[in-house]
Parts: C-alpha cells; sequence; structure tokens
C-alpha cells in the first residue's frame, strides 16, 4: 500500500501559515489587551475626574452655605439689628472672595396690609431713605438691608416675591428653617443689564431667628451669579477636561446651564459623565467631557506599537520558517534521491549477492575465500561439507592442517602449510588441480579433494585467495578399483591364455604324431589338451561375462517394474537344481516361503537371486546335497528383506564383508571356480535399488545372505501400467 506523500511545498506553506496565523493572533491579542486596558485606565481617570470636579463644587457651596448660615445666626443675634451692626456682620464676607456672590441681603415677610408698618419700623431702626416697593397684592417679602459684595451694590426695598425661584427658596427655607437654595432664574438686580449679559443664577436662603424665644426676623438672603460662581473653579479643576457644565432646574422644572466651561482645543468629547451633586434641598447636575487621547496613560499608543511590532515579528519568524523549512525539504528530498539511489543500488547489489550465494550454495564443489590474514571470509555449504569442520580454524593458516586434518594424497603425510593451495595463491600464485586427502571426525575415512586456487582482490586493493574443492574420492576409487580391476583381469586371463596355449601346442604335437602314425595313447593325450584348451576358453569366456555384467550392474539404465518375486525365485531354482551335472544325490533341496510382488528391474534382481542360489549351490561340501531355504519378510513401509539360507562350507570369521568387494574370493572357497565378481555385482544392483545387502553365518553351518528392496513392495492386483520409480544412480 502506498502512502500518499505530502508535497514539501505544501507542508512549508502549511507550517507557515501556522506561524502567521498564531503569531499574528497573539500580536493582535495582546495589542488588544493592551488597548483595553489603555481604556479602562481612561475610564478610571475620566472617574477619578469627575469625582474630583465635583467634589470641588460641593465643597464650594457648602462654603457659601456654611458662611450664610453663619451670617444669618450673627444677625439673629443681634437685639435691635441696626443697619452698623448689619454692616459689620456683613462686610468681612467681601474679603472671603465668595465667587459669583452679588449681595447679602436681609429680607423680611410683610402681609400686603403690613407694607407701611414693616417700613416705618425699618426707618426707626435707622433706614430713614427706606422704601418699600410692593409688587404685587399677596404677601410680600423685602430686602430691608444689603451689602453689596464684588463690587456690586446692593438694592433694597425690593419685594423678593416679584421672582418665583427666589419667592419658592424663601418659602421652603421658612418651612424647613434650613438654607434653600432656589431654582435658577436671573437675579433681580440684574434685569437692568442687557439679556447676553444676564447670567443663570441662584439665592440661597437662610431663614433668621432672633431671640431665646427664636422669633422669625426673616431672611438672609445670598444672590449667586452660575458663571462667575463655577467658572473659575470649573477652570481651575478641568486641566485635560474638555467641556465641564453644570445644570440646575429653573423655576419651570427644566434643567438649565447654570455655568460651563468649554475647551474646544482639547480635542473631541469621546469621554462623558455626569455627576449629582446634592445642594442644600435641590440637586444639581455637573457634566463633564474629555477627550481620551488628553488622559494620561489612556492612550499611550503602546498597543498599536505592540500590534504593530508583533506582527512584524510575525511576518520575519513567517519568513524564516519558510525559508528554514523549505531548505530542510529540499536538504530532505536530496537525502531522499540519494537515499533512493543507494537503496537501489543496494538493492542491486543483494540481488547480485543472493544470486552468487544461490549459485554457490548450489554447486557441490567447495568455494572458499580467505583475507589477507588467512582467515575465511566465505565459503559455500559444500566447503564445509567437504572439509568437515563446522568451525573455523583460528590462528590463520598455520592452524588449517591441524584443524581441518589435511594430508597428501597418499593420505598419511601432513600437507605442508606453505604448499597448500589457498597460502600459495595468497603468495600470488595460482595453483590448479592439488589432490588432498581430508580426515577428521567428520570424515574418518577421508575424503580426497582436488584443489585449485587463485589470488584474488578481496577490498581495498588487499590481496586474498580464492579456492574451489572439488571431491574426487570416488573417482580415486575407481581408478584404483579399476588399476586392481585391470591387474587381476590381466592376471585371471593370463592363466587360462597360458593353459590353452600350452595345451594348444601339445594338441598340436599330437595331432602331428598322430598324422606320423602314432597310436591311441597320442590320441587320448590329444583329446585332453583339447579339453583343456576348450576349459581355458570357458574360464575367460565366464570372467569376460562377469566382467560384463560387473559393468552393466553399475551402467545399465534401471527398468523398474511390477513383478512376482515369487515367480522370479521358482524359474531361478527350477534352472539351478535342473542343471545336468548335479547327481540325485546332491540335487538341491530349496524352500521357497511366501515372496511378495516388488517393483524392480526384472533382468538386475533375478541376477542377484541366481548369483546367490548359484553360491548356495557351488559352496556346498561335495557329495552333500545342497539345502537352500529362501524366505521374505516384509516391513510397515513396504520395504522387503530377502534372506537365503545355505548348508555350506560357510564363510571364514571376519570376511563376511569383503566377499562383497570385486574380485574377492573367501579363503575357504578357492577350491571351487569362481572369479569374486558375484557378490560384487550383488551389491552394485541392490544399492542401485536404494537398498543393502550383507552375509552372516547360519547357526548350525553354512552362511546367511540377506538383501533387502525399500518400499518396493507392490500391494493389491497387478495395475494396467507400473508406476514409475525414482531409479537409484549408480555408483
Ligand atoms: P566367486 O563365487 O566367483 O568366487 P563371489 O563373489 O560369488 O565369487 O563370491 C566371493 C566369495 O565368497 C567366494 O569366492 C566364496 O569364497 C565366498 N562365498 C560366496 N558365497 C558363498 C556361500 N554361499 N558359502 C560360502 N562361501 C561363499
Amino acid at each position: 500500500m502506498s502512502r500518499r506523500r505530502v508535497q514539501p511545498w505544501w507542508r512549508a506553506a502549511a507550517v507557515s501559515a501556522l506561524v502567521a496565523v498564531v503569531g499574528c493572533t497573539l500580536a493582535l491579542g495582546v495589542g488588544a489587551v493592551l488597548r483595553r486596558n489603555e481604556l479602562a485606565a481612561g475610564d478610571a481617570q475620566m472617574d477619578r475626574r469627575s469625582t474630583a470636579a465635583a467634589t470641588a463644587v460641593k465643597i464650594e457651596t457648602h462654603r457659601y452655605i456654611d458662611t450664610l448660615r453663619n451670617v444669618a445666626a450673627a444677625v439673629g443675634a443681634q437685639q435691635d439689628l441696626t443697619a452698623a451692626d448689619f454692616a459689620a456682620i456683613t462686610t468681612p464676607l467681601r474679603a472671603m472672595a465668595l465667587a459669583g456672590a452679588t449681595s447679602v441681603t436681609l429680607v423680611v415677610p410683610a402681609g400686603n396690609r403690613e407694607v407701611a408698618r414693616v417700613q416705618q419700623s425699618w426707618r426707626d431702626r435707622g433706614l430713614t431713605g427706606l422704601v418699600l416697593r410692593p409688587h404685587g397684592s399677596g404677601d410680600h417679602a423685602f430686602s430691608v438691608l444689603g451689602t453689596g459684595l464684588n463690587a456690586t451694590s446692593s438694592t433694597v426695598g425690593l419685594d423678593m416675591m416679584q421672582a418665583a425661584a427666589p419667592a419658592a427658596a424663601l418659602a421652603e427655607a421658612r418651612r424647613s428653617r434650613q438654607i434653600a437654595v432656589s431654582d435658577t432664574y436671573h437675579l433681580i438686580i440684574d434685569r437692568s443689564l442687557p439679556p447676553e449679559r444676564r447670567q443663570n443664577s441662584f439665592a440661597l436662603a437662610a431663614p433668621v431667628y432672633q431671640g431665646a424665644e427664636q422669633s422669625f426676623l426673616g431672611w438672609m438672603l445670598l444672590g449667586v451669579r452660575g458663571q462667575d460662581f463655577m467658572g473659575a473653579m470649573l477652570t481651575a479643576v478641568g486641566p485635560g477636561l474638555r467641556d465641564l457644565t453644570l445644570e440646575a432646574d429653573d423655576a419651570d422644572g427644566l434643567l438649565v446651564t447654570m455655568a460651563s466651561v468649554h475647551h474646544p482645543e482639547a480635542g473631541s468629547a469621546d469621554l462623558r459623565r455626569t455627576v449629582e451633586i446634592p445642594v442644600a434641598n435641590s440637586t444639581w447636575a455637573l457634566r463633564l467631557s474629555a477627550d481620551r487621547r488628553t488622559l494620561p496613560g489612556a492612550d499611550t499608543g503602546q498597543p498599536l506599537t505592540v500590534a504593530a511590532g508583533g506582527l512584524v515579528v510575525t511576518l520575519l519568524l513567517t519568513s524564516l520558517i519558510w525559508v528554514l523549512v523549505t531548505g530542510r525539504q529540499r536538504a530532505r528530498s536530496r537525502v531522499h534521491a540519494a537515499t533512493s539511489k543507494l537503496a537501489a543500488e543496494q538493492t542491486a547489489a543483494s540481488r547480485q549477492a543472493g544470486l552468487l550465494r544461490a549459485v554457490l550454495d548450489s554447486i557441490s564443489d567447495g568455494v572458499g575465500v580467505i583475507g589477507p590474514d588467512g582467515n575465511f571470509l566465505l565459503h559455500n555449504p559444500a566447503a564445509r561439507g567437504l572439509l568437515g569442520q563446522e568451525e573455523d580454524a583460528v590462528g590463520g593458516t598455520d592452524s588449517w592442517q591441524q584443524h581441518f586434518g589435511l594430508y597428501r594424497a597418499d593420505g598419511v603425510t601432513a600437507f605442508p602449510v606453505e604448499e597448500m593451495p589457498l597460502v600459495r595463491a595468497l603468495g600470488g600464485e595460482s595453483v590448479d588441480h592439488v589432490e588432498m586427502v581430508v580426515r577428521n571426525n567428520t570424515h574418518p575415512d577421508g575424503r580426497v579433494l582436488s584443489v585449485s586456487a587463485r589470488p584474488v582482490d578481496t577490498s581495498g586493493g588487499l590481496r586474498g585467495a580464492v579456492a574451489v574443492f572439488h571431491d574426487i574420492t570416488d573417482r580415486k576409487r575407481v581408478e584404483t578399483e579399476l588399476r586392481g580391476f585391470a591387474g587381476v583381469v590381466a592376471h585371471d586371463l593370463k592363466a587360462p591364455l597360458t593353459l590353452v596355449s600350452a595345451y594348444g601346442e601339445l594338441v598340436t604335437e599330437a595331432l602331428d604324431d598322430l598324422a606320423a602314425g602314432a597310436g591311441a595313447p597320442t590320441l587320448e593325450q590329444a583329446r585332453k589338451g583339447t579339453a583343456k584348451v576348450l576349459h581355458g576358453a570357458a574360464r575367460m569366456q565366464r570372467l569376460i561375462t562377469e566382467l560384463l555384467d560387473y559393468t552393466a550392474a553399475r551402467d545399465a539404465t534401471l527398468r523398474v517394474e511390477r513383478l512376482s518375486m515369487r515367480a522370479l525365485v521358482d524359474d531361478v531354482v527350477v534352472t539351478r537344481t535342473d542343471a545336468p551335472d548335479h547327481q540325485a544325490v546332491s540335487r538341491p533341496d530349496v524352500f521357497v516361503g511366501p515372496l511378495p510382488d516388488v517393483y524392480a528391474d526384472p533382468v538386475l534382481l533375478r541376477q542377484v537371486i541366481d548369483n546367490l542360489v548359484g553360491n548356495a549351490i557351488k559352496y556346498t561340501p561335495p557329495g552333500q546335497p545342497p539345502r537352500i531355504d529362501i524366505t521374505a519378510r516384509t516391513d510397515e513401509d513396504g520395504g522387503v528383506r530377502v534372506r537365503i539360507a545355505d548348508r555350506g562350507i560357510g564363510i571364514p570369521d571376519g570376511e563376511h564383508a569383503a566377499v562383497f568387494d570385486s574380485f574377492h574370493r573367501a579363503s575357504n572357497g578357492t577350491a571351487h571356480p569362481g572369479t569374486g565378481l558375484g557378490l560384487a555385482i550383488c551389491r552394485r544392483i541392490v544399492e542401485r535399488h536404494g537398498g543393502h545387502i550383507d552375509a552372516g553365518p547360519n547357526p548350525g553351518g553354512g552362511t546367511i545372505f540377506a538383501f533387502t528392496l525399500p518400499g518396493s513392495v507392490a500391494y493389491g492386483p497387478e495395475p494396467v501400467e507400473a508406476p514409475v520409480l525414482d531409479a537409484v544412480p549408480a555408483s
């Protein structure tokens, strides 16, 4: 399954975008937080300033009220108030710089009918020129004594009831016995001024009670012009503020501006506050506005700087990451390309190595490579098997002879290290077909190897050596066998040939004598000579026949088919026992037990049984009838073991195995004719069928020969076509 690869460009873009988004978010977020803090700081500043301004207004107003309360108390304390007393009490007010205060006046009540009496009573107190000017026909309240403040003179004789605002304040003060503040109105004394100079004003009215009985005398009335009253103070408390407005109700209950300060240069009014200020029986409203930017800490520009800085840093960081990531991607793709190439080369190399290994593993010749230090770098399984040692030699080439058990071709002389093919090849020599015997625990009988070696460049110019080990054990055995074979054949043929030649000459001479008229003895001699010649020829013929059989037993193609062993044995027995040379007394007594059908080569198997039955008859003492038992036993694996037991002369102890070697004749059998090839033929045939043949003494005398045919028993009825079995190759 192939994993979908993310394009490096997209990955870099994704990482950079992520960093950009996070960076921008952080920068803007921090900027926003700082901005919020600034706004909060601005609000707090505005709150503080509003509170301070309101407090200042409140304090100033109370200063006026307290002053008027003191004056009212001082006036009430006079038993017979005169103009001089009044002036003495009120004149110090001028020094108090009560901004906006126009005059402080004593106002006394008078009913409509009491105007003349009241006027007279105050004239009696020394105010001789006093003229009271009643307004309307209701109750009146006349100013009788007055002191001008702030360079303003006071006017007496005015009826305060002519204006609703002061009239209401007087009534309230009298009712509550407390100082009352009037609604906003234009002072009566300002009515003569042009309208643009008239100010919204107010009056404070304090009730005056006289004597121990606290009889009501009238009111102390303090008129105050709004703008003058508050203008200076608002200017003092207002730095940083744009607009300050003091508002109060007028007589109609409408909120009107009593005083205001305006600083147009202070920017826009984006912060606004309204603070209510209780004044006596009324409540004023102080409205403030400011430009946030003028308040300290409220608009530092820091949030913008931080956000902009953050964005710039993010931009730089994003660029840096883009460069880094794409650079990393480029480096990675270069590494990937190099790795892919390397992997492809590695795959090709390992495929080559695998192929080489497979070839080396599959060939029967051993291959070994050594490095410059004489240690094996490589060897195939065949080399291991041929050298017969699982472990490598420790100690370099010097230890090889001991470790592997290496001998010269004679099998006894230790192989000199310096002559070993690999050692010579390590020295730069090419060596071919050096015979060497390996004998150790794995190969106790020794293996003959033909070794060829070449110098080879192992790695980095270092010289090593490679050797090929070819197992020639079988070839050498065949060669040895052939040599012995040739000797024996030469010897065995020479004897009958000499015999034939000698008797041939004898017969020739006898024939010459007969021709010359020799008598019967010479004829008899010629006849005997001819018989000997024929005997010699027969011996030679038998030897040649058996030599051919011996060769055929090894080389002939194995033709396996289903056959009845019983029929085959019966045929051999009949042929052998019906031979004309058997006298009646020595006719073989043969017992044949049950025999199975088998898969085998019928010609070769017949040869085995014929040889064994023939030997059993042949190697029986003269005059004694041969006794032969032929039986068979099958095993669970479908193999059969055939046993041929006789009561003959037996084989001397220690020679039971050797009789199967070619030309070997046991020491007690030489009186009987033979070549010593029969049992060797039997062994070859049995082994080519995958079986084994052996001989042993028959208890009570004689010999038991037994051979096996593994997995060859045929069960059930004979099929139409016999199965094809694997042929056992010739040894
Ligand atoms: P040959 O019979 O031609 O000598 P064989 O190979 O058949 O050769 O037998 C080898 C030797 O084994 C014989 O020479 C003989 O000494 C001995 N031998 C074979 N079969 C028997 C037997 N049944 N009883 C005694 N000795 C035997």
